[in-house]
């Protein structure tokens, strides 16, 4: 397990990648990792604690009222790639938080200008950062630069591997609207094999008992689905039957070299989510998109914004809530009020 002491020492076990006992020793910390590098090999309770703290900051958030518990910390977010929600609602928690918070345009920086991820590194720990979110386009890339810094280090995704705040914030989102995970069947339907929500959302779901379906064609399923202990599906109407809650996929366009689909129309037409599509599900079901969406080829308009189902908007305003629970228990063990 990593540890939140060893902050000087540049290699460490990558902890979240371990699988974690079915419950904590006395006296074990909740939430024992220096780093949310994934949710592959978190133990449940380790989820469950997140989410817990995650349901603390849920609807009450106002930055002008709460307490800023991590005045005086730093927090750099680092985005290789394009993003919308998740780049500002970790600024949005941070600063709800107190921190200091700068985001770094990759597009306009040295990194541009041929500098290596490890020289980059080498630049954050000389600004002496508390956390560090980073995206990047590559699988592995953010673990491989947690290894060379000195603080801790959130994925806010990398490549097609992980994007673990995303998963927390889905959970957390079913989690208030069903009550529970255990024991719901979600169908995760669209571009799987590219898709690193699908991935962590996979872990996730799992570990919190939840029955998952993949709902795809063949050619975007990865050749490990059979190791991730999920059902198949080819076809909506068998993979829609009776769930609880849909999530859709974008077709993640960067990530695909040469054509995985016959055409946008055709893949509308078989494993767009409608209202006839969707009429398969229980009558309460849960629909959700990660964003950002493209109407008319993964999701009918008409489907996105029905609010008696979709929860899309729920998700978006999770998210803040997740990455302020993130940042709080990633940086306790600098807080002389937590040091327990
Ligand atoms: N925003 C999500 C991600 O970064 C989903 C997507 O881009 O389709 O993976």
């Amino acid at each position: 397990m990593s540890d939140t002491d060893g902050r000087t020492r540049r290699k460490r076990d990558r902890g979240a990648r371990t699988p974690a006992p079915a419950s904590p020793p006395p006296g074990r910390k909740p939430f024992p990792h220096r780093d949310l590098l994934g949710i592959e090999g978190l133990a449940a309770e380790e989820i469950t604690f997140l989410l817990d703290t995650a349901e603390g900051y849920a609807g009450s958030a106002r930055p002008a009222a709460g307490p800023r518990p991590l005045t005086g910390l730093t927090q750099i977010n680092l985005f290789f790639e394009a993003s919308t929600r998740t780049l500002m609602s970790f600024e949005i928690a941070g600063k709800r938080l107190g921190m200091d918070t700068v985001s770094f345009a990759v597009a306009a920086s040295s990194i541009k200008k041929g500098e290596t991820l490890l020289d980059t590194a080498q630049t954050l720990n000389a600004m002496r950062p508390d956390v560090l979110v980073v995206r990047h386009a590559h699988s592995g890339a953010v673990s491989l630069l947690a290894e060379k810094v000195h603080c801790a280090v959130i994925n806010a995704g990398d490549g097609r591997h992980e994007h673990p705040t995303q998963a927390l914030l889905d959970a957390l989102t079913i989690r208030r609207r069903k009550g529970r995970l255990a024991g719901l069947t979600v169908a995760i339907c669209g571009d799987i094999t590219h898709s690193r929500v699908a991935r962590s959302n996979i872990h996730l779901l799992a570990a919190m008992g939840a029955r998952i379906r993949v709902v795809a064609p063949p050619t975007l399923l990865p050749r490990d689905c059979d190791r991730l202990g999920v059902e198949v599906h080819h076809h909506m109407r068998d993979g829609l039957a009776d769930c609880d809650v849909v999530m859709m996929l974008r077709l993640q366009k960067e990530r695909m070299q040469g054509a995985f689909v016959p055409s946008e129309r055709e893949f509308y037409h078989f494993y767009g989510l409608t209202p006839d599509k969707l009429a398969r599900a229980r009558r309460d079901v849960l629909v959700m998109h990660p964003g950002p969406m493209n109407r008319g080829v993964e999701i009918a308009t008409a489907v996105a914004d029905d609010l008696a189902h979709s929860a899309i908007e729920e998700q978006v305003e999770m998210g803040v809530a997740v990455r302020m629970a993130c940042l709080d228990v990633l940086t306790r063990h600098l807080r002389p009020d937590m040091a327990a």
